[in-house]
């Protein structure tokens, strides 16, 4: 584990990243929110790959690292929960480079170097492809993630990897979910683990139980080399950007919101949703039997909103105001 045993690098904003408002002079309080969030990373990274049996013994893990803070928290807990993981397994880390303009080179080979840890840096200049063929001022993102899954494909198959690591988190997560709910119509978000498209791989999100904040910490306590991700010079994308807004605000006001929804995923019930296609509601017979968890069918929990409390209260006062 990344224990941390002694202050973190001396950089005021490394410090600041941990232990807010933190005086450089409290080193102690520094190593103990330090320690804090190394466990809970750790513990959730952990959980997440038990939960989904993310990865086997003898699995050759390629960890995609695009530089950002995301993919560089992945590989640094993947490094260190291997050293006690119950199961050996190997790690490599493999960076596309697409050579978009202004593209630091050096900076990752030298950070990888310097990890120890195995990798591969590919080029590949699909950003000429993807700006031959988006017509300007449209969104490249969609053309362009295209080509570099197919690239990352064809890499983990010449490396013999078995596992894809991705760098997804929780927000990522329960933002696609609204995305695709808001704007798509579908109850659907970002896998924890799937096959990929070209059904050689599977694809892992080990960091599907860990909040975007914790990873911006853990990026300034670490003091990645982050690169930048607006060298591509394309839009933003602006759905996401206010569905983020929008769950930061909510998160805000009631924290603990991203955690509940993430949950929900993964407690589905599928006689409570629409889909035919999941629940087989044409056939649906009464059975005469009682079911034992019983008062199922109309449980909308209406009564755990505070304002509709109010309300029950109310007409209940008033039946009993006309019954008196
Ligand atoms: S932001 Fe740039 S690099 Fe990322 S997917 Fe979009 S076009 Fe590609």
């Amino acid at each position: 584990m990344n224990a941390v045993t002694e202050p973190a690098p001396a950089a005021a904003a490394a410090i600041q990243a941990i232990a807010p408002g933190t005086a450089r002079s409290d080193p102690r309080k520094v190593v103990f929110e330090a320690n804090k969030l190394s466990k809970r990373l750790h513990r959730q990274v952990g959980q997440a790959i038990g939960d989904y049996n993310m990865i086997e013994a003898g699995d050759k893990v390629m960890v995609c690292l695009s530089g950002g803070k995301d993919s560089h928290a992945l590989l640094d807990l993947l490094i260190s929960l291997r050293e006690r993981a119950p199961v050996p397994f190997e790690l490599v880390a493999v960076n596309l480079d697409q050579k978009q303009p202004g593209f630091p080179e050096h900076v990752l080979p030298e950070y990888l170097q310097r990890r120890g840890v195995p990798f591969h840096i590919e080029n590949q200049d699909t950003y000429s492809v993807v700006k031959r063929l988006v017509p300007e001022g449209a969104t490249m993102c969609s053309l362009c993630s295209r080509l570099r899954r197919g690239v990352l494909y064809r890499v983990a198959r010449e490396l013999g990897a078995t596992r894809i690591a991705l760098g997804h988190h929780r927000d990522d997560m329960v933002v696609t979910l609204l995305i695709n709910m808001f704007f798509g119509g579908r109850l659907k978000s970002m896998p924890p683990k799937l096959v990929s498209d070209d059904g050689r791989h599977i694809v892992i999100r080990p960091l599907a139980y860990v909040a975007e904040a914790d990873l911006q910490r853990w990026a300034e306590h670490r003091q990645f080399p982050i690169i930048p991700c607006t060298l591509c010079g394309s839009q933003t994308d602006l759905q996401r950007v206010q569905v983020k807004a929008m769950l930061h605000e909510w998160e805000r006001q009631y924290p603990g919101r991203s955690d509940n929804m993430l949950r929900a995923m993964a407690h589905v019930t599928r006689s409570h949703l629409l889909d035919r296609n999941l629940y087989p509601f044409e056939s649906l017979k009464a059975t005469g039997v009682a079911d034992a968890a019983g008062d199922k069918a109309f449980d909308d929990d209406a009564c755990t909103d505070p304002t509709r409390l109010e309300s029950v209260a109310l007409h209940l006062k008033r039946a009993a105001d006309l019954e008196g």
